[in-house]
């Protein structure tokens, strides 16, 4: 995809920060980070999110995210990540090319990820769970 900046990311058309490269998946440094070293792992082939990319790449995406988590630990001692995806322009995805964040987290870091919970719903748990048969 020409238009796409994750695309010229890939093909190093676009400035980013690699931390790593292989032939398939390309992870880099995102531009406005949330803790440091908040990372963003992408298929070097252009898939808008998890709906449409293939299961072979995905496992290869994941694979290293696997990787780099290991050597943040090794390297910088980070013991703590939180690994997000977002898929649809409604579950908040605002770059689509398919992409994991891997973003590390400590005690007294500033960030607060809350939930709005519903355990009143449990009710519909048995209706639910039917319409997938
Ligand atoms: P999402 O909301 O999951 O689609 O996140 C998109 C992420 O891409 C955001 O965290 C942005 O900061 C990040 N981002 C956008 N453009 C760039 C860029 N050129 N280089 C690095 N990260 C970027
Ligand atoms: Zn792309």
């Amino acid at each position: 995809m020409s238009t796409c900046i994750f695309c010229k990311i890939a093909r190093g058309e676009a400035r980013s920060w690699k931390v790593y490269e292989d032939e398939s998946v390309y992870a880099f440094l995102d531009i406005n980070p949330v803790s440091e070293y908040h990372t963003l792992v992408i298929p070097k082939a252009h898939y808008e999110n998890i709906f449409d990319v293939p299961e072979h790449e995905l496992l290869r995406v994941m694979a290293v995210v696997k990787k780099l988590v290991v050597l943040y630990r090794e390297r910088l001692g980070i013991n703590h990540v939180q690994i997000i995806n977002s898929s649809g322009r409604e579950a908040q995805q605002d770059v689509f090319h398919m992409h994991f964040h891997i973003v590390p987290r400590k005690a007294g870091d500033g960030q607060n990820v809350v939930w709005r919970t519903h355990p009143e719903w449990r009710e519909k748990f048995d209706a639910m769970v039917e319409r997938l048969k």
